[in-house]
């Protein structure tokens, strides 16, 4: 048992982060780094199910992928820079469109410093753009980040957590995973796993959530140019 009754952990100690999505990815860097920079030996493992290089929704954690100015700074800061083939557009503006009428934003900074990704490997079926740029998903970036800062990535999909006398024991469909110290949840809240963290009798309830649906329609590399320029759209309709 490499962690005390302060919840410290020590040398040699495991942890396992259940999912590979930007949580997942930022808590192991961090924690890799942090634990070097104490000099403390930690043994991570991500374990994630999907394969975020293959096009499609079914390898894409569903987001409109417009990552903020201030957060590709911060992450810039930290040694994670944000470039082609990650980011497929920069852009300065977001333009709030509603009711009562248009809401432009622009950059403070004027520099199209807001990024656009994709979360996994694109679209499917977009061979008759000529001019598209190489595809990385984002996802898979900050896991290569995790990676090199020495995470272990296993394509696991996580079914179950229990307890053990205050121990976590994860299992995948084949059985029991590698004993962990600690286990951290980053699975997002579109996921059954919630439901294990919620009956482990630790007081964890998901938080509330709405339905939103989200759809991609592929107008050419053209028109977005011509229709929306350096602009993301946020259609806030009366509801
Ligand atoms: C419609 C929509 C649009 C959005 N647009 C934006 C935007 O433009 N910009 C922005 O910054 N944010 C946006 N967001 C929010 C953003 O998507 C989330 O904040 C972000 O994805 C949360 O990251 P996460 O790592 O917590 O969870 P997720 O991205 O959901 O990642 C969780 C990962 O865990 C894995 N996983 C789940 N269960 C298991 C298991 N049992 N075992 C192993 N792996 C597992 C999943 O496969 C997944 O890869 C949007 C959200 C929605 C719904």
């Amino acid at each position: 048992m490499k962690v005390n009754s302060n919840f410290e952990l020590s040398d040699g100690a495991r942890i396992a982060v259940l999912g590979g999505g930007p949580a997942g990815s930022f808590f192991s860097i961090f924690a890799l780094k942090l634990a070097k920079q104490i000099g403390r030996d930690i043994d991570l493992t991500i374990y994630e199910n999907k394969n975020f290089s293959h096009e499609g929704p079914s390898s894409c954690n569903m987001c409109a992928g417009v990552v903020s100015e201030s957060l590709v700074q911060m992450l810039a800061i930290e040694g994670i820079c944000l470039k082609s083939p990650i980011v497929q557009r920069a852009i300065d503006t977001y333009c709030f469109q509603t009711t009562g009428g248009d809401v432009f934003l622009n950059s403070p900074s004027k520099q199209k410093g807001i990024a656009t990704v994709y979360r996994g490997g694109g679209p499917v079926n977009q061979t008759d753009n000529e001019h598209e740029t190489e595809r990385k998903s984002f996802d898979d970036f900050l896991l290569d980040c995790a990676e090199k800062e020495g995470a272990k990535i296993e394509n696991v999909r996580v079914e179950d957590i229990k307890l053990n006398n205050g121990r976590p024991i994860i299992f995948s469909k084949k059985g029991q995973l590698p004993d962990a110290d600690l286990v951290v949840g980053a699975c997002g809240i579109n996921t059954k796993t919630i439901q294990a963290f919620e009956e482990l009798g630790t007081g964890y309830t998901r938080p509330t959530t709405i339905k939103a649906y989200q759809s991609e329609i592929h107008i050419g590399e053209q028109n977005v140019s011509d229709l929306f320029g350096n602009a993301v759209y946020v259609f806030l309709i009366n509801q």
